[in-house]
């Protein structure tokens, strides 16, 4: 068997929790515009998302929290063609700190 097929192998969760996230307070990178029913592709932001920014309220809508966003471009890639959401990098030294290895 080769090493690759023995070597430990670490869950993504325990990847993620290696980066740190510097918030820009009050200046949310990712904004989901007002709505009253999301469409499906904002809908599937809920379980795509793979940092979990998204959530679908008690009464339907969607709602992000940037925290935490890796800025794979996901969101922005799956509501193109509804334009749901707003979605910019955020402010330099701000968001996502990657750490490798
Ligand atoms: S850019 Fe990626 S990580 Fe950030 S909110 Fe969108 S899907 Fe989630």
């Amino acid at each position: 068997m080769s090493d690759v097929m023995t070597a430990p192998r670490a869950k993504v969760e325990e990847k993620l929790f290696q980066n740190r996230y510097l918030v820009d307070a009050g200046r949310p990178h990712i904004k989901v515009k007002a709505h009253t029913t999301p469409s499906a592709s904002l809908l599937a932001m809920t379980t795509l998302c793979p940092a979990g920014c998204y959530t679908q309220t008690e009464s339907g809508q969607v709602e992000v929290a940037a925290d935490g966003c890796l800025e794979c471009g996901t969101c922005r890639i799956v509501t193109r063609k509804t334009g749901e959401i707003e979605w910019n990098y955020p402010r330099g030294g701000f968001g996502v700190l990657y750490k490798f290895g």
